[in-house]
């Protein structure tokens, strides 16, 4: 099986730089937090609280890690089967996978699980790189409808598949922390390509319930 590297536009995340910050900023972030995280009441001098606007800024960063971009992303390979002329599409559905993002309006998580569908064309992508793709726009500040989007649109480009299907439910902590609909949970989806039939929906949202 021969292994190939998309040629992926430079705007492409997938390919993003990591992020560097200078220890002289990340120091400053720190002790603004500190002055933050003391002000709403967080008594800073105890031992199990010393090292909190640290570990916060640093859960922060890891959290948004999808910013760095993940280079594994770009591999494909060729659909080995031979599709049958007048056969129906056959779905490639992988799920649930977890996820956790944070909302860009609250900076507040929101978390829950995706289904990424596909339906092939010349290549194919490994089971595992759907989870990697899932990750890589959910470890940003963002919206879930942008999310669906992106995982989509970033799978087309990779694979360039006949179709794309993505389901994303999720429950909102920026919505569950502050009472507003205390255990509401959200469910987006995005389409692509032969998605747009009707039956080959409903097959997907059968195999992602
Ligand atoms: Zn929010």
């Amino acid at each position: 099986m021969s292994e190939t590297v998309v040629e992926l536009k430079p705007a492409t995340p997938a390919l993003s730089l990591p992020r560097e910050i200078p220890p002289e900023d990340w120091a400053r972030y720190r002790s603004n937090m500190a002055e933050i995280l003391d002000a709403l009441g967080l008594p800073l001098g105890t031992p199990g609280t010393r090292d909190t606007p640290e570990r916060f800024l640093r859960a922060l960063y890891e959290a948004t890690a999808g910013y760095d971009g993940d280079p594994k992303l770009v591999t494909t390979f060729p659909t080995e089967s031979d599709a049958v002329e007048g056969q129906p599409f056959a779905q490639i559905v992988e799920g649930p996978i977890a996820f956790s993002a944070l909302c860009e309006h609250h900076a507040l998580p929101f978390h829950g699980h995706a289904h990424v569908g596909y339906i092939a064309g010349e290549r194919i992508i490994g089971i595992s790189k759907l989870t990697r793709l899932v990750r890589l726009f959910a470890r940003r500040f963002t919206v879930q409808e942008r999310l669906g989007e992106q995982i989509a649109d970033t799978l087309v480009a990779l694979v360039e598949p006949e179709g794309v299907a993505v389901r994303l439910e999720a429950s909102h902590l920026c919505t569950q922390m502050r009472g507003v609909e205390e255990h509401s949970r959200t469910t987006t989806t995005a389409w692509r390509g032969v998605y747009r039939d009707a039956e080959l929906r409903r097959e997907f949202l059968d195999l992602a319930g």
